[in-house]
């Protein structure tokens, strides 16, 4: 089906410029600067003026973050993510927040400009206010978007603490990687809990959930696509076994040990139409199989029944409060 719709997508017609091109989106809220003692900067003003918005400030907040190395399509699946918060209630119950064939795929950049490279956390300027149904208790939804490479090795100590700051002020924390769960993806995020749990003040279990989101899952033959191949997928990559080597199962020790919840799902490849330099993220351009993921991920984290508020310390935390973790947090890794 997707298939034959690609074909017949226009793809020539594609409008470079106006109001078809993606919109630059998200603010930056923390960078690394070189400025030796503030080496983590936090742009205070913008934070403020996100999270003190006087209908959003005594809300409870959801935060998603997505983080991951660069180009690993984190801000293309955000995109979906925001598409299904602004969407309607009923076509959140269908499937038509996916929204038209030929819509341009809109929101944070996905397509990696200059900007993009940089390290740090950037978050979405409009939280969505949610009303949660049965309670009708009101939250603001925030999305956030972390970026870091870990390709040298002086590179460790900063992604270190922007994964470390976005675990900690993040309710749900996406961690997103191609292809597979390494060791080495294993060991990055024994890294950075390890820092988080520095500045964390939480006595049991310092973090939230974490989901392994795995971006082009090339053999479904073995395991499904989707949450229930991904929990197999986990349970043979993330339980210590009393044969593994000391270091292998501390690692898989301490990843259990600092979150509350676990879990791992398989993203189809979204099409060989994403290569292509034309491409604008239209749903006609993107395979069945891919929307079909994007149906079942999507709702399980932003459905208003299953948003996970951001707790630290047993206590749901304001988006006002929010943004004194912010800063506490940020100071903390400045000193
Ligand atoms: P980010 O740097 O992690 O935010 O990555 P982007 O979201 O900017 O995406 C980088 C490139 O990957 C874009 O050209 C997208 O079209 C493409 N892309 C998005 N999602 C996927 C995916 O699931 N698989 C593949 N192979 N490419 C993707
Ligand atoms: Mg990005």
């Amino acid at each position: 089906l997707a298939e034959t719709r690609c074909l017949s997508c226009d793809f020539s017609s594609a409008n470079m410029s106006g109001d078809n091109m993606p919109q630059l989106g998200g603010i930056q809220v923390v960078k690394v600067s070189q400025e030796p003692g503030r080496r983590y900067e936090l742009d205070e003003e913008s934070l403020a003026r996100v999270l003190l918005r006087p209908d959003v400030r005594n809300l409870p907040v959801v935060v998603v973050s997505v983080a991951g190395s660069y180009r690993g399509g984190k801000s293309f699946i955000l995109d979906f993510f925001l598409r299904y918060l602004k969407a309607p209630r009923d076509s959140q119950l269908s499937t038509q927040w996916l929204g038209e064939e030929d819509a341009v795929l809109e929101g944070f950049d996905w397509r990696g400009g200059g900007e993009s490279h940089t390290k740090g956390i950037h978050l979405w300027p409009e939280p969505i206010i949610v009303t949660i149904e049965g309670t009708g208790e009101k939250v603001a939804v925030l999305l956030m978007d972390t970026q870091g490479t870990f390709d040298t090795e002086s590179d460790m100590g900063d992604n270190s603490t922007i994964f470390a700051l976005s675990v900690l002020l993040s309710s749900v924390q996406v961690y997103n990687l191609r292809a597979n769960i390494g060791e080495d993806d294993l060991q990055h995020l024994q890294l950075f809990t390890e820092y988080g749990r520095l500045a964390s003040t939480a006595e049991d279990k310092p973090f939230q959930t974490l989901l392994f989101l795995i971006r082009d899952w090339m053999s479904a033959y073995e395991h499904k696509y989707g949450y229930v191949g991904g929990e197999a997928l986990m349970k043979k990559k993330l339980a210590p076994k009393p044969t593994q080597k000391k270091q292998l199962r501390e690692v898989r020790e301490h990843i259990h040990s600092c979150f509350e919840k676990l879990q791992c799902f398989l993203m189809p490849h979204p099409g060989l139409v994403v290569a292509d330099e034309k491409f604008r993220g239209r749903l006609c351009d993107i395979t069945e199989q891919f929307r079909v993921s994007l149906l079942e991920l999507v709702p399980s984290l932003l459905d208003p029944n299953n948003l996970t508020p951001k707790i630290i310390n047993g206590e749901k935390v304001q988006a006002q409060g929010l943004l004194e973790f912010f800063k506490r947090y940020v100071e903390i890794f400045n000193s």
